[in-house]
């Protein structure tokens, strides 16, 4: 469904340009669950942001290309990236406090993502659509919460109310950078859960970030191992967790429980 090729991105203008992710190649096919793995500061968030085209600051992507619905997303005009952003490809961002308008209730914000789409019109199907997305997210209690502010939710509640925004347009790709980080291990699971069955039903397919190579192994198909802005390994999530070749993996791989 989304095919990257030899993707270079960098931060910074002029003489302090630097190169943070150095020609990555990687590919998620229709219904499969992904996951990137790889230390702090190795570019999974950056190589993720870019797919969306939602790169921090002075990112930019300055090669390869990234292919997506028979076109080339960085060479599309912004309008068309941001259309296929809406409706075609979902994200869940790293930091939920950053990606949630606090000045807008939570279920405002899901309603107008449900606008935006327009996947209901009418303002009883859409707020009806939205509790339910919500609900399906793993957020108890949603009908009370969609009037609260972001300010009034825990990390956990935040980062379920993003899965929801993420997950409001039905898309085709849905991009989760560190879905769980902020929830409690249980939680973790359950979250990953209902992303599953969502894939399973609907046949989305989804790219995840996550640290913990347990839960990548469980819920991903393949593994992508990233380490100083490249790809070092990619396999079937079994092949990399019983015959891990890159040092870097086999350190992964010694360290999980
Ligand atoms: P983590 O696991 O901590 O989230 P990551 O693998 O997601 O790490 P990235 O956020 O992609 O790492 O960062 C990759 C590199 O890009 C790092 O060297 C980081 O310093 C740099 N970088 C990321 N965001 C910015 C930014 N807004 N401005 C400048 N450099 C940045
Ligand atoms: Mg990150």
């Amino acid at each position: 469904i989304v095919s990257v090729r030899d993707l270079r991105i960098s931060f910074g203008t002029g003489k302090n340009q630097r190169e943070v992710v150095h020609g990555v190649n990687l590919d998620v096919f229709p219904g499969e669950s992904v996951a990137i793995v790889g230390e702090s500061g190795s570019g999974k968030s950056t190589t993720a942001t870019a797919i969306i085209d939602l790169l921090p600051g002075t990112g930019q992507v300055t090669g390869g290309s990234i292919m997506f619905g028979g076109r080339d997303l960085t060479r599309v005009t912004r309008s068309e990236r941001e259309q296929v952003r809406g409706s075609q490809i979902g994200f869940v961002p790293q930091d939920p406090m950053s990606n949630l308008n606090p000045v807008w209730s939570v279920g405002f914000q899901v309603k107008e993502t449900i606008r935006a789409n327009g996947l209901a019109k009418g303002r009883k199907e859409v707020h009806d659509l939205a509790v339910d997305v919500l609900k399906k997210a793993g957020l108890a209690d949603a009908e009370r919460r969609m009037h609260q502010f972001p300010h009034q939710f825990s990390g956990g509640m935040r980062q379920r109310a993003l899965i929801g925004i993420g997950l409001a347009a039905d898309p085709q790709l849905l991009i989760a950078d560190e879905p769980t980080s902020a929830l409690d291990v249980t939680v973790q699971r359950v979250i990953l859960d209902h992303l599953s069955e969502r894939i399973r039903e609907q046949g989305t397919s989804m790219l995840f970030i996550t640290h913990d190579l347990g839960l990548a192994a469980d819920r991903a198909d393949r593994i992508i191992v990233m380490s100083k802005g490249e790809i070092v390994e990619s396999g079937p999530s079994r092949t990399i967790l019983e015959k891990p070749q890159h040092p870097y993996t086999q350190r992964l791989v010694a360290a999980a429980p």
